[in-house]
């Protein structure tokens, strides 16, 4: 079976879920979207209210910043990326999902992983990171700084909606941002273009 058809049979779970009590409150859920065969994996928080209207990951003001940034890295998100959250359903008022929550959602993302093989990840703030990496992580001090997860080279960086609220993270994301250019360039695509860095 092809990684797009795989996906699409874990969407098709996912979508009839009510593991967590966030289905309830959700309108729809928000599996992820890019990619199948993307070398980067993008993990965010949940879905927002645009997400949830939508059904698509990252498609508020969040999600056009994110896909500026990808931009300027040269990536676009349905070629170069697969972007998904480490909970698929919109917690209410868009709180923090509880560790409880995140633990029972995160076996789709770990079935996400398995079927993508990404060799480079982008966990956009601290939900993601906590998530993914160690419950007890500070985005602050762990941003920038690769860290090397079951083979896969894992970038934490600030979430899009800290950078629109603190402009003044910006230069520091977008270092972050071209650690993962050199990593792609250095480990998928030497030739991957850039016209920014
Ligand atoms: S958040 Fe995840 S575990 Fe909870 S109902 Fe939605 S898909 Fe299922």
């Amino acid at each position: 079976m092809d990684k797009a058809t795989e996906l699409a049979r874990l969407k098709d779970e996912a979508e009839q879920c009510r593991l967590c009590g966030l289905r309830q409150g959700c309108n729809r859920v928000v599996f992820g979207e890019g990619n199948p065969e993307a070398k980067i994996l993008v993990i965010g928080e949940g879905p927002g209210e645009a997400e949830d209207q939508q059904g698509r990951p990252f498609v508020g003001k969040a999600g056009q910043l994110l896909d500026k940034i990808l931009e300027v890295c040269g990536f676009e998100r349905f070629t170069h990326t697969y972007i998904a959250n480490i909970v698929k359903c919109r917690p209410p008022n868009n709180r923090i999902p509880t560790p409880e929550e995140r633990g029972i959602c995160m076996a789709y993302l770990q079935r996400q992983i398995e079927i993508l093989q990404p060799p480079i990840i982008i966990l956009l703030g601290a939900t993601a990171l906590q998530g993914l990496l160690d419950p007890q992580a500070k985005i602050t001090r762990m941003r920038g700084i690769w860290q090397l997860w079951e083979g896969r080279w894992v970038m934490p960086v600030y979430h899009p909606a800290a950078l629109l609220r603190n402009p003044q993270l910006k230069q520091a994301s977008w270092e972050d941002f071209k650690k993962v250019v050199n990593k792609y360039r250095e480990i998928v695509d030497s030739a991957h273009y850039s016209a920014h860095c």
